[in-house]
């Protein structure tokens, strides 16, 4: 059943501290230790980060601008963000991922420009950066829940909001119901598709609006990026 309390959250947050933490630190990490449909979604992912670094370096350079990065997982986009100079303050609601992030961005990146690491659920994110980033994490938000995630997210930032989930599309419906009939063993946490019009609306109520799209489908991966600005 579809959980409108706490439920879901702590249920994704005891599966990111522990399996869930094993499977994505491989799929998010460089090791052979993945099989076809994970390498896959390596690569999609991948293709997502990239593109999200594209849509925030072209309006001009990262250097001092402050951006958060809300789930942050291994740090896939924390790390090349501090890369560019950016003052990022990455989070995410398992302190696994967060651990597992930290030691990476202390291999790759000099001292002063270590994100600040944080264990923290989203909605008890506060302040405010110039950028806020948020990549596959939707996918844990029923929809009953998006709006105010998507509500907190924007509250949070001054000039845009840069946002990827995985797009419902009536067929990718039809694939998830079929997926849910026959859960495999990785299937530990449900995964929930949103549509790019409910997203829009999310963020047209709280006066934003998309500036950008973006989407990378690989065989197994599907994510549509999107930006947005004050309305
Ligand atoms: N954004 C990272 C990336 O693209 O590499 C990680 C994506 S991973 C599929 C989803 C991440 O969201 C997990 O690390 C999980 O712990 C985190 N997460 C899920 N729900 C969250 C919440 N309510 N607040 C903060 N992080 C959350």
């Amino acid at each position: 059943a579809e959980e409108v309390g706490g439920g879901d959250k702590e249920v994704v947050r005891e599966y990111f501290n522990s399996t869930g933490f094993e499977r994505w630190r491989k799929i998010y990490g460089e090791t052979d230790e993945v099989n076809r449909v994970q390498k896959d979604i390596r690569l999609g992912h991948a293709k997502t980060v990239e593109n999200a670094m594209l849509m925030l370096t072209e309006e001009g350079s990262l250097a001092g601008v402050t951006v958060c990065d809300a789930g942050c997982g291994t740090g896939s986009l924390s790390i090349p963000l501090a890369k560019e100079g950016a003052i990022v303050s990455a989070s995410d609601i398992s302190a696994a991922m967060v651990a597992e992030a930290e030691m990476k961005a202390k291999q790759q990146l000099p001292p002063e420009n270590l994100p600040k690491f944080e264990v923290n659920d989203l909605e008890s994110l506060s302040g405010k950066y110039n950028t806020v980033v948020c990549l596959d994490v939707l996918i844990h938000y029923p929809q009953n829940k998006a709006d105010g995630m998507i509500a907190h997210l924007a509250s949070l930032a001054e000039k845009r909001v840069i946002l990827s989930f995985a797009p419902k599309t009536i067929y990718y419906d039809i694939l998830k119901r079929i997926g849910e009939l026959f859960p495999g063993p990785s299937k530990a946490t449900r995964a929930y598709l949103h549509s790019e019009a409910d997203v829009e609306r999310a963020l047209r109520k709280v006066g934003w609006k998309i500036s950008k799209r973006g989407l990378t489908t690989t065989q197994f991966y599907f994510s549509r990026l999107i930006e947005a600005v004050p309305m």
